[in-house]
């Protein structure tokens, strides 16, 4: 948990999300500012900010946020999809706090 961070203070509830999936590893819920039909972040409770911070304590971690992103994207309708992991400021990234963006429709 990190006090300044916006996916930390989702996880703890202190602002509100449209939740679609949780478990105690993971969230996921859909983005504040879609870029598309469907467009929802898969995002792990643990404060890891990019996956430039992960190493092989959370390879279980990152498995099982991959492998709930086509089981999320066909309970959201989708037949395909594209996942993004945007990777430190230069890579795009706003938010860090580690996500998985999944997008399509
Ligand atoms: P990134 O550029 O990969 O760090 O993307 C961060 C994403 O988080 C953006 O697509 C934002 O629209 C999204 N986002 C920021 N704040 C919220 C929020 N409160 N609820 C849902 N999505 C958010
Ligand atoms: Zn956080």
């Amino acid at each position: 948990m990190s006090d300044d961070c916006i996916f930390c203070k989702i996880i703890s509830g202190a602002i509100p999300s449209k939740k679609i999936y949780e478990d105690k590893d993971v969230i996921a819920f859909h983005d504040i500012n879609p870029a598309a039909k469907v467009h929802f972040l898969i995002v792990p409770k643990l404060h890891v900010e990019s996956l430039q911070s992960c190493d092989a304590t959370h390879q279980q971690l990152l498995g099982k946020i991959l492998l709930l992103a086509p089981k999320l994207a066909t309970e959201q309708g989708l037949k395909g999809f594209k996942t993004i992991i945007n990777t430190g400021r230069e890579g795009g990234q706003e938010v860090f706090h580690l996500h998985v963006h999944v997008l399509g429709g």
